[in-house]
């Protein structure tokens, strides 16, 4: 919502399911742009300072962005003719642990959300933010009012959760890569869920685990449709994320291509090839907080070999200052060598289960593009590599067309 006519047709929209006779919450997000203006303002104030911690007041300030555009849109339906009211997250109240700009709903209280439903009111229940035991206002990360947008749907049992945000769906791949990309009229949760762990960036990954975990039937959808688009159509469009597999669906083998440029990677060069040393080298980096993805040992010779794993990018220098300073000695490595000019292209698809040859042949697609693969690794959905950070685009692209995503699905054509 950019704006006070964008908050305006959003009410009108609301409206227009209340008018058919459905009982709305409404979570929204701050107004485009708020989050990072009342982040930057703070940043003025307090320029990075390594040994200060800010984040319980930047919550504080960054919340300030939902309980703005939740009393606007209540306002709004107000306007509109309906009875509306609005709550912010400790009101709720929803209360979370104390993971300042990164923390986790714990529970949400439903009596009052369905005491006003009940009176045939509208109610708005900010996204991004609640409250931890000691009463101090957290937020969930950002692009956290996904999470809480599921989080209240699936407290109030609802019958389905709208996402409406500024894509019209899930895509077989990112359109600005690939123009090619489909829209997906559904995806199952699973893939989601590799998708969105992978680089896809339509939903914030918790409101998807939860989404899992409360089996809340999701639906992203566009909020650019003009708002008086019939009910039918709007309730049919964009992708339903769904729990049930269904069987009369001809199933692509691969459903959809993931990338990110958020790892790098590291090598830890001639180790002894002896027992612990995985767990020498990576318990400090566990120890530090920072997660670890892809791992790979090499073949040893003269009993030494090479360790390389990756690391977000924004952990990279943290990583290897802590590595030549607390591991390289003890180990007798010469060396530790990183990289982070790479990226991660992982191939997703639930009928991968089911069909054998489909990483080699996401093997041979990249070899016939002259791509080196410097690292694999697979799950039984999905298998990811990861190369050269020039050769992305290529690679998606070619991996695109191969796996036939470009191709409208057979039974889609048949509906049609
Ligand atoms: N306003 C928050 C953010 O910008 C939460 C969200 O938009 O989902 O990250
Ligand atoms: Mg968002």
């Amino acid at each position: 919502m950019g704006s006070t006519e964008r908050i305006g047709n959003v009410a009108k929209r609301v409206a227009k399911w209340a008018r058919a006779g459905h009982q709305m919450v409404v979570v929204p997000s701050a107004m485009s742009g708020e989050t990072n203006r009342l982040l930057a303002l703070a940043k003025e104030l307090a320029p990075a300072k390594p040994t200060a911690d800010y984040s319980r007041e930047l919550d504080m300030l960054a919340a300030t962005g939902e309980q703005a555009s939740s009393a606007l849109l209540a306002i709004a339906l107000q306007a509109e003719g309906l009875e509306s009211v609005s709550y912010a997250g400790w009101q709720v109240p929803i209360r979370t642990n104390s993971a300042y700009t990164k923390a986790r709903i714990e529970s949400i209280d439903d009596k009052r959300v369905r005491a006003d439903l009940a009176n045939g009111k509208v109610v708005i229940v900010t996204g991004f933010q609640g409250m931890d035991e000691q009463g101090n206002i957290t937020t969930l990360g950002r692009g956290g009012s996904d999470t809480s947008a599921v989080a209240v749907a699936a407290a109030m049992k609802a019958q389905e959760c709208l996402i409406y945000t500024d894509v019209d769906g899930v895509y077989t791949t990112d359109p600005r890569v690939v123009p090619e990309a489909r829209r997906m009229t559904n995806i199952s949760f699973e893939e989601m869920l590799e998708m969105a762990s992978l680089g896809s960036k339509v939903l914030q990954i918790r409101s998807v685990e939860f989404a899992g975990k409360y089996r809340v039937p999701l639906r992203v959808l566009s909020s650019f449709t003009p708002w008086d688009i019939p009910l039918e159509e709007e309730a049919t469009s964009g992708t339903l994320i769904t729990f049930e597999e269904d069987e009369n669906m001809e199933q692509a083998i691969v459903s959809g291509i993931a990338f990110n440029r958020d790892e790098a990677k590291i090598s830890v060069l001639g180790v002894p090839d002896t027992p612990g040393i995985a767990y020498q080298i990576l318990g400090p980096i566990a120890e530090a907080n920072i997660d670890v993805d892809v791992i790979i040992q090499n073949l040893s010779k003269d009993g030494k070999t090479d360790f390389s794993f990756t690391v977000h990018r924004n952990d990279y220098a943290k990583a290897i200052d802590l590595l030549k300073d607390q591991v390289m000695d003890n180990l007798g490595s010469k060396e530790i060598v990183g990289d982070a000019k790479i990226c991660k292209v992982s191939i997703v698809g639930i009928g991968m289960r089911s069909h054998v040859g489909v990483a080699s042949r996401m093997f041979r697609v990249l070899s016939e593009e002259g791509i080196n693969i410097q690292m694999i690794s697979t799950s039984e959905i999905k298998t990811s590599v990861v190369i050269d950070e020039k050769y992305m685009e290529l690679a998606v692209r070619a991996l695109h067309k191969a796996f036939d995503l470009d191709q409208v699905p057979a039974d889609t054509i048949a509906q049609s």
